[in-house]
C-alpha cells in the first residue's frame, strides 16, 4: 500500500488516546495521534481541549502508580520546559499531595512521544470511512488517509451554562466527585449536587463522606435513578433532596471560590440562598462523536457502539473505539486507558489479518 497512507491514527488525546499511542508505536506501527486543536475556543468553552477531561481536574488520587509524594523532580526530568506545570516552572511549592490530572495528562503524552508516536495538534472535522483507506480532514483543510483508526475522543460533561458555574469550574464547580470530592475545600462543609439520576445519587453518596451535608437538587418531583439508588439516596440522613429545585447562581468570591448557590423552586418561584462550598454537576455527558457524521453506529445514548462484547470493535471495520466515547458507564481514566490498550492490540491484529503491515 501507498506509504503516505498511516497504519493507525488515533483520534483523541485522553488516556485512552494516549494508551493506544504507547501501544502501537511499541509494536512498530508509527501511529499518529491527532490530539485536538489547543486554540479552539469551541474546545475551551465546552471543555474538549487536547489532553481530555483529566486535565480539568485537580489532584488525581485513584490513578494506581501514583500515590501521594513528592513530584517535582520526576516532572522535571520526566517533561520538556514548555509543559512543566506552572508550580515547578515559578518554583512554587507543590500544590497537592500527589500528581495533578494536567500533569498526568503530560506525562501519558510524554510516554507516547517517547515511542516515536507523531502528533498533530489539530480538530478532525470530517472522516470518510466508506472505503480503504479511510480519509479524515482536520479544521485546518489537512488530509489524512489510514488503514484504521482509533477514536478516542471522549465524552465532555454538561453543564448548565450559567456564567456564575463557568466562572467557579475548578474552585468549587466541578462535574466529578470522585475526582474532587476529597479536596480539603468540602471538608465538613455543606455541598450541592445537581441531577436526579444514578450518577447525581452516586455523587451526592460518595460525597458524604467529606462534606457535612448534601443537597441533592432535582428539578423535577421524582428521580430519574434505579429504585434501589433512590432508595440510597432518601435514607442517607447527609442527604436533603430538594425537589422541583433549578440552579440559578453560583456565589462565591476571588479568593475563596464557591460559598454558595441560589436555588429557585419551579413550582413556586421562591428563591433560596442555601451555604455550599461546592457545586457538583451530574446531568449527564455527551460523547464526541459529531465529526463521524453518522458513520459508525452509535447506542441509542449516543456512545459508539462496541460490536462484540470484550473486543474494541466498531460497526466499520477497521475503525475502533475506546475510551469514554464508547463507555457511557464506567467512565474512569483508568477504564478508559484500559480499552485503549485494547483498541491498539485489535488494531494491530486486524492489521497483520488483513495483510496491510
Ligand atoms: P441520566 O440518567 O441521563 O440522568 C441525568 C439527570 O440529570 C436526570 O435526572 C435529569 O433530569 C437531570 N438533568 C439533565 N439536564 C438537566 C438540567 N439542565 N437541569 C437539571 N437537571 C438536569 O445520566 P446519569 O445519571 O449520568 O447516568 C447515565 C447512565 O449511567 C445511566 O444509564 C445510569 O443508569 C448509568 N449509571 C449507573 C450507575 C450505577 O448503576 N451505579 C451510576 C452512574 C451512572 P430529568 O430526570 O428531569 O430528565
Amino acid at each position: 500500500m501507498d506509504p503516505s497512507v498511516e497504519n493507525v491514527v488515533i483520534i483523541g488525546s485522553g488516556p485512552a488516546g494516549w494508551a493506544a499511542a504507547i501501544y502501537t508505536a511499541r509494536a512498530n506501527l508509527n501511529p499518529l495521534v491527532i490530539e485536538g486543536d489547543p486554540s479552539s475556543d469551541k474546545n475551551r468553552t465546552q471543555g474538549t481541549l487536547p489532553l481530555g477531561q483529566l486535565a480539568l481536574t485537580t489532584e488525581i488520587e485513584n490513578y494506581p502508580g501514583w500515590p501521594a509524594g513528592q513530584t517535582r523532580e520526576f516532572l522535571k526530568s520526566a517533561l520538556g520546559d514548555e509543559h512543566q506545570p506552572y508550580w515547578v516552572m515559578a518554583n512554587k511549592p507543590q500544590p497537592n499531595h500527589g500528581i495533578n490530572g494536567p500533569e498526568l495528562m503530560e506525562l501519558m503524552r510524554q510516554q507516547a512521544k517517547n515511542f516515536g508516536t507523531r502528533i498533530e495538534s489539530k480538530d478532525v472535522v470530517k472522516v470518510d470511512l466508506a472505503k480503504q483507506p479511510f480519509t479524515l480532514t482536520t479544521h485546518d483543510g489537512l488530509q489524512v488517509r489510514a488503514k484504521t483508526i482509533i477514536v478516542a475522543t471522549g465524552a465532555r460533561a454538561n453543564y448548565l451554562g450559567l456564567p456564575s458555574e463557568d466562572a467557579y469550574k475548578n474552585r468549587g464547580v466541578s462535574a466529578c466527585a470522585v475526582c474532587d470530592g476529597a479536596l480539603p475545600r468540602f471538608r465538613n462543609k455543606a455541598i450541592a449536587v445537581i441531577g436526579g439520576g444514578d450518577s447525581a445519587v452516586e455523587e451526592a453518596s460518595y460525597l458524604t463522606k467529606f462534606g457535612s451535608k448534601v443537597y441533592l437538587l432535582v428539578r423535577r418531583h421524582e428521580l430519574r435513578a434505579s429504585k434501589i439508588m433512590q432508595q440510597r439516596a432518601k435514607e442517607n440522613p447527609k442527604i436533603e433532596i430538594l425537589w422541583n429545585t433549578e440552579l440559578e447562581e453560583v456565589l462565591g468570591s476571588e479568593e475563596t471560590g464557591v460559598t454558595g448557590v441560589l436555588v429557585r423552586n419551579n413550582k413556586t418561584s421562591v428563591v433560596t440562598e442555601l451555604a455550599v462550598s461546592g457545586v457538583f454537576l451530574a446531568i449527564g455527558h455527551t460523547p464526541n462523536t459529531s465529526f463521524l457524521d453518522g458513520q459508525v453506529k452509535l447506542t441509542e445514548k449516543g456512545y459508539i457502539l462496541w460490536t462484540t462484547p470484550a473486543r474494541t470493535y466498531t460497526s466499520v471495520d477497521g475503525v475502533f473505539a475506546a475510551g469514554d466515547v464508547a463507555d457511557d458507564y464506567y467512565r474512569q481514566a483508568i477504564t478508559a486507558a484500559g480499552t485503549g490498550c485494547m483498541a491498539a492490540l485489535d488494531a494491530e491484529r486486524y492489521l497483520g489479518h488483513h495483510g496491510l503491515v
